[in-house]
């Protein structure tokens, strides 16, 4: 059993995290995948990396919101080139001091959802964001090139549309057809865009969106993703599964590494195979993508 895609640096998984990390070792966890997704949770997430090192790997990224978030001001943006660069310089060079500690570039990729949701900013604004969130993923996705590390992909449209997962699988076709690989974390896009994703050798990342009643779309992604490109993921502290969603017992309601088993079981009925034999082939999966390999 694995998690490919959790932030274990936020809360409340970080004020629990030996709990967290035993719970999941206890069910038969093997590995969890870790993210950063800014320049303030990347120490966090490598200490809680070097702690749990048996257990957790770490992908660092900077997440394609982060460049709106860190650049308004009191609803303005100021110098947003300017520092939306000096963001990207200063990854950078967290990756190339830390690359030994990592195991992937993550998380990744553009959002358009978010920019969508806002309704303040200009179109000139938003076209200047997706323009910088672009110019961002294509150098993360250079530094997976060049240090040979698999990637974990954010791609969130706008309601109705499906432009950003298309930009992105653009992008990644330009970058490194053949060269680049990874997950495409909690896709909810179209079938024809998963085609695209799959034709590029990606793997598609599911989550507890597949135990929800509104989570039919995702079942169909699901029905049509084959068995040796499935992972499973939780994207805690986001997306508690079904059964804790509705337990009124629980005061705190948040997703962990162990809250897979529920994932995975899901995903055995809908894809009718033995749940044994899935956790197989997604662990192979996930070891061929993101277990340690020695480096140089
Ligand atoms: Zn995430």
């Amino acid at each position: 059993m694995h998690d490919s895609h959790i932030h274990l640096a936020l809360e409340p998984l970080k004020s629990n995290i030996s709990d967290v990390v035993n719970s999941f070792i206890k069910d038969n966890g093997i590995y969890i995948l870790t993210q950063g997704t800014d320049l303030l949770d990347f120490n966090e997430t490598l200490e809680i990396g070097l702690k749990y090192n048996q257990t957790v790997q770490v992908a660092l990224g900077l997440h394609p919101t982060y460049f709106e978030e860190s650049t308004i001001q009191k609803g303005y943006f100021k110098n947003l080139y300017e520092k939306s660069l000096k963001h990207l310089d200063e990854f950078e060079s967290l990756v190339r001091t830390n690359h030994k500690l990592i195991s992937a570039i993550g998380e990744t990729g553009l959002d358009y959802h978010q920019l969508s949701l806002n309704k303040t900013i200009s179109a000139d604004i938003k076209a200047q964001i997706i323009e910088i969130q672009k110019l961002g993923f294509r150098k993360q996705l250079n530094l997976a090139k060049e240090y040979n590390l698999p990637l974990s992909i954010h791609a969130r449209d706008e309601n109705g549309s499906s432009r950003c997962v298309q930009d992105v699988t653009q992008i990644v076709a330009e970058e490194g057809r053949g060269l680049l690989r990874g997950s495409f974390h909690s896709y909810t896009g179209n079938l024809k865009s998963l085609t695209d994703i799959l034709d590029l050798g990606f793997h598609i990342g599911f989550n507890a969106i597949i135990t929800y009643k509104s989570g039919e779309d995702v079942r169909e992604i699901l029905r049509n993703t084959p068995t040796d490109r499935i992972l499973f993921e939780t994207d805690g502290p986001f997306l508690p599964p079904q059964s804790v969603r509705k337990n009124k017992k629980i005061k705190e309601k948040f997703a962990q590494p162990s809250h897979i088993r529920e994932i995975l079981n899901t995903a055995a009925e809908i894809k009718k195979i033995d749940p044994k034999d899935l956790e197989k082939i997604t662990d192979e999966n996930y070891q061929s993508l993101f277990a340690p390999t020695p480096q140089s």
